[in-house]
């Protein structure tokens, strides 16, 4: 059974740190037929506006990517969030 820790000033899983540390390795995202970059957390929009913060749903910080999964990922060419980006449709 998961259980619910302190992360980063968050509660998280106790699985979650290396959910995290998972998506670190994970460098590009296949999309129609290509790997492009993923966007690290805060190249996305107004790092100076979210400051330190730690992302608000993968708990990553500033610089890293995002876990796996992370709704707040964007999409490097059409800034989209990753799971409503089209990119492969196009
Ligand atoms: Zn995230
Ligand atoms: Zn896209």
């Amino acid at each position: 059974m998961p259980r619910i820790i302190m992360f980063r000033g968050r509660k998280a899983l106790d699985t979650w740190p290396q959910e995290l540390a998972a998506g670190q390795a994970v460098k590009t995202r296949r999309v129609g037929g290509k790997e492009i970059q993923r966007l690290r957390y805060g190249a996305e929009e107004k790092l100076a506006e979210l400051g330190p913060e730690p992302c608000e749903s993968c708990c990553a910080n500033p610089g890293e990517l995002h876990a796996l999964g992370c709704y707040a990922e964007r999409c490097a060419r059409c800034a989209a969030p990753v799971d409503q980006c089209e990119c492969a449709a196009r």
